[in-house]
């Protein structure tokens, strides 16, 4: 999303680490999430050369856009209209993340992700390797629509396994950011002094 900033509305987001803004209809400042409850957690932020454009990088809780979708900017110029376009992985996986954690605490119906859950890690560890093995015999020799299902398979059952330590894909999202710019074998050869 786009929206003004003064020094105090700066100030205030760097207090806070919730995004906040200077309404200049209003003449006020507002909190981004104040009545939505969809908060900005700000993690970094930028500023572009000429120090008027501040870039805020955030955890956001809820959908950006008062329309309700993840970001503002969900046309694009194609083919002579705008068009709408589709939703990225990132919500996704948020969401799917969000189902898991409902079905971890529901108390209601067995489900599949439940079981996985009550077994602990070992029963999550056997499947992830059982659903790695199946990705690499797809990527090897089957179809893309298998090659897709497994991965979605696999990734599936690395959010559960995630889920059941505690952790989620931000953190996961975090780790492969700070390696941009590191080439794997670089990044290999700092964690192991063997290498
Ligand atoms: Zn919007």
């Amino acid at each position: 999303m786009v929206a003004y900033m003064n020094r105090e509305a700066l100030e205030r987001t760097l207090a806070t680490g919730n995004a906040t803004f200077w309404s200049r209809s209003r003449k006020a400042l507002w909190t981004k999430g104040e009545t939505s409850g969809h908060v900005l957690r700000v993690h970094s932020v930028l500023c572009d050369c000429d120090a008027d454009t501040v870039l805020l990088l955030v955890d956001p809780d809820g959908p950006s856009c008062h329309t309700g979708r993840p970001s503002c900017f969900f046309r694009k110029y194609e083919d002579g209209e705008w068009r709408e376009q589709p939703v990225d992985a990132r919500p996704f996986l948020h969401e799917l993340e969000a189902v898991i954690e409902a079905r971890q605490q529901s108390t209601a119906e067995k489900s599949y992700t439940r079981s996985l859950l009550d077994g602990g890690p070992a029963k999550i560890g056997s499947k992830i390797r059982e659903e790695a093995d199946e990705l690499s015999r797809a990527i090897a020799g089957e179809s893309d629509e298998r090659v897709l299902s497994e991965a979605g398979d696999l990734l599936f059952h690395v959010l559960v396994g995630l889920r059941q330590r505690g952790l989620d894909v931000r953190g996961v999202l975090d780790v492969l950011a700070k390696r941009t710019g590191t080439s794997g074998h670089a990044e290999k050869a700092s964690r192991s002094p063997k290498a």
